[in-house]
């Protein structure tokens, strides 16, 4: 099988459609939750998801998009700002498709979590501490991750944990080694690359491969700036941080 995995999206659909452009032939597509917040075209990327058949999990802007308790009070002025716009403009049926997402799945040999696998909606899995603990919290070989918008690979070896940064064509063979794998962000990549960031697992060949797509950056922001979102929002697609 050939697997597509996404995360944080949120809302570039312009960045989706790019990555869906460059796909190929995949026989599933994951998401890894922040499908919506901070970008333009919520419901186009959630209808675009499930035109694929996607499968996938909750991130913190989902929660906090349908209003799943008071997730929005963690959330800087200007997230804030874009994910009170994304919940007043929202479909019902968006918002439905959001509210009904899991905080983990079990696909085979991966957990998928926004988070981590012990606070699915808002830990980040940044430092080689958090990592273990993660890989302790799984029932699973390998755990698949977001939420950071950075690429990147913790794997333990025999007790030490290993950090991986990969790029555009990194390969990570999958072997007896447990692993947390984060494919990037689609929609909002802070790893200093402005391209969308995204893997496709092979589990045949057990591999996994990241790929970087240019999109029309221009055209995400001016339907940012149509909107009024924060500019800060805007001009950080530029840099990719
Ligand atoms: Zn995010």
């Amino acid at each position: 099988m050939r697997i597509a995995v996404l995360s944080d999206i949120h809302s570039n659909l312009v960045a989706l459609d790019a990555v869906i452009a460059s796909l190929g032939t995949v026989d599933a597509v994951w998401h890894l939750g922040d499908v919506v917040g901070y970008g333009p075209e919520p419901d186009a990327v959630v209808e675009r998801l499930d035109g694929l058949g996607a499968v996938g999990v909750r991130g913190n802007h989902d929660a906090a998009a349908v209003g799943r308790g008071d997730e929005a009070e963690y959330f800087n002025v200007d997230a804030r700002r874009a994910i009170e716009w994304t919940r007043a403009t929202i479909r019902p049926a968006t918002a439905a498709r959001l509210a009904a997402l899991p905080e983990r799945l079990l696909e085979g040999d991966f957990t998928l979590v926004h988070g981590s696998p012990r606070a699915p909606i808002w830990e980040y899995v940044t430092s080689a501490p958090v990592a273990r603990a993660s890989l302790r919290a799984i029932e699973t070989r390998y755990c698949l991750h977001g939420h950071t918008h950075v690429p990147a690979v913790f794997r333990d070896d025999d007790g030490s944990l290993e950090l991986i940064a990969p790029r555009d064509g990194s390969v990570l063979h999958l072997d007896e080694r447990q692993v947390m794998i984060n494919p990037g962000s689609v929609g909002q990549p802070r790893d200093g690359d402005r391209d969308a960031s995204y893997l496709v697992l092979d589990t045949e060949r057990s591999e996994a491969t990241w790929r970087r797509v240019p999109y029309d950056i221009a055209a995400t922001q001016a339907r940012m700036r149509e909107l009024r979102l924060p500019e800060r929002l805007v001009a950080r697609l530029d840099h990719g941080l």
